[in-house]
């Protein structure tokens, strides 16, 4: 059972006071956690000639190497180093690193304590990372992770000013990722009722409209493409989304422009007072964070947890820590986890405006924030970066433009080779839906200007659709999550 006064003290402690209390944690989970029990830590500390009791602070973390994507790829696909990022207790492992009262409690304890320890440590659950350009990454959960991620959600639930009452839709695409859990264990960690709809594919966005009248839906949580999707249906059908007060969106960037449209279409089916909020996580940290109520075209930031996980800032380049607020790539190290855990972990995600410790403007919580403006570090094993007529392309930012134009109702992008050639140029195609009234061609120009503004690569095509093809193109009803982007060319 979580105690709801950790989360409300830490929220309200002054910052060099969480400081210590971060460094405290870290300390001791370096020394009878992540040291003894990680056999690719364990490898990483000697290598660097850095010995666990010497990991006082964040600032003694700088003395060990990164962690990548690639680290963990090359793991997995080794037989032999499979489990190298899981945790696994030894007896001699505890003997030799943990402290005296600590082991003393498991022996007194007998039995029972024992059996306790082996339950604590030992995956139970799964989750994958996603990508197209790289195999998924399983990282493992415990019965302790899963408290710890219950936890995690219960603080965003907080954050977000949600009343114990209020009924969660959660859309998030039904399947072994991050989001669609996390959800539903803040259900079971606070006691809400969360209904699993798991997103279009699963449900139907018919299925999904009839669940949010029938049983008064308070909060939607889904993914920003498909949430749309469903609040523009609603207006179509007519439905009622009076008792709906908040939605919360993950798994992608949701560009300011979005949230005042949804906005639109929730106000139309009868909603009040109504908050669109966006969070950020990955199946790194095992965890997601989220920003508090804000006006739409402002955001505090997520609020990160100081007492479950580092995020250190650097300069992508040279990998040396910025400033606080300033601009740099996010590095992620879990003090809290069993299971598989990262330090040093590289996120590909560039800040603008790093973390800051200042207290929230909006809310007065005193944890730190990551700013939301996040973007793809110039990695090109990136999903969202292609190089497209020879210029690198982060295809977020097409993303950004086409969702924030107030009179595009729907769109994708397409890549493909002129004339089908492998070796021919390629072409950039953006297929759009106008919003009701709006007429199609009167976008074209916009959309051109635009896109070549934010990337430097003009659009060969510019092609408009009804929204019923587009829908079908998109697979919104059908796929686990809608084809955005769709790179029709040759690997
Ligand atoms: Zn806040």
């Amino acid at each position: 059972m979580r105690s709801p006064r950790t989360w409300e003290r830490l929220a309200a402690t002054p910052a060099a006071e969480l400081r210590r209390l971060q460094d405290a944690t870290l300390a001791r989970y370096v020394r009878e956690e992540l040291y003894p029990f990680s056999a690719r830590y364990r490898r990483v500390f000697d290598a660097a000639g850095v010995e666990p009791r010497q990991v006082r602070s964040v600032d003694d973390l700088r003395r060990l190497p990164f962690t990548t994507k690639q680290d963990l790829l090359e793991a997995q696909a080794n037989p032999e180093t499979k489990r190298d990022f899981v945790l696994v207790p030894t007896p001699g492992a505890i003997r030799s690193h943990w402290p005296f009262l600590r082991k003393l409690a498991l022996v007194v304890g007998g039995t029972r304590s024992r059996e306790a320890l082996r339950f604590a440590y030992t995956p139970n659950f799964l989750t994958f990372t996603t990508g197209r350009s790289s195999e998924p990454v399983a990282f493992a959960y415990t019965p302790h992770d899963l408290d710890v991620l219950g936890e995690g959600t219960a603080r965003i639930l907080d954050i977000a000013g949600s009343a114990p009452d209020e009924r969660i839709l959660n859309m998030m695409p039904f399947a072994p990722h991050l989001a669609f859990w996390a959800v539903t264990l803040g259900g079971f960690t606070t006691g809400r009722l969360v209904l699993p709809s798991g997103g279009g594919k699963v449900l139907g966005t018919h299925g999904n409209l009839r669940m949010i009248e029938r049983m008064k839906v308070a909060w939607i949580v889904g993914t920003p493409g498909y949430v749309y999707h469903v609040l523009r249906e609603a207006r179509k059908e007519g439905t009622d989304l009076s008792s709906v007060v908040r939605v919360t969106l993950g798994a992608e960037k949701v560009p300011p422009g979005l949230k005042a449209k949804m906005i639109e279409h929730l106000q139309a089916g009868g909603a009040g007072q109504v908050t669109v909020s966006g969070t950020y996580g990955f199946t790194e940290a095992r965890m997601a964070f989220g920003e508090c109520p804000s006006s739409p075209d402002e955001s505090p930031g997520y609020h990160v947890y100081p007492d479950l996980g580092i995020f250190e800032v650097i300069d992508p380049e040279t990998g040396d820590p910025v400033g606080e607020g300033e601009d740099g790539e996010l590095v992620y190290t879990g003090i809290s986890g069993h299971g598989s855990v990262v330090c040093r972990y590289r996120t590909g995600d560039l800040a603008v405006g790093g973390v800051t410790w200042e207290p929230c403007p909006w809310c007065g919580r005193t944890t730190p924030r990551v700013s939301s403006e996040l973007r793809r570090v110039s990695d090109r094993h990136a999903l969202s970066l292609t190089k497209i007529k020879g210029t690198l392309v982060d295809l977020s930012h097409i993303g950004t433009v086409l969702s924030e134009l107030a009179g595009v109702d729907e769109w994708q992008v397409v890549l493909r080779k002129e004339d089908d050639d492998p070796l021919g140029l390629d072409r950039l195609e953006v297929r759009f839906a106008a919003r009701q009234g709006v007429e199609p061609a009167s976008l074209i120009d916009t959309i051109k200007r635009e896109i070549l503004e934010a990337t430097e690569v003009a659009p060969n095509e510019i092609t408009p659709c009804s929204l019923e093809d587009l829908l079908k193109f998109l697979g919104m009803e059908t796929e686990m999550k809608e084809k955005r982007f769709l790179d029709l060319r040759p690997q």
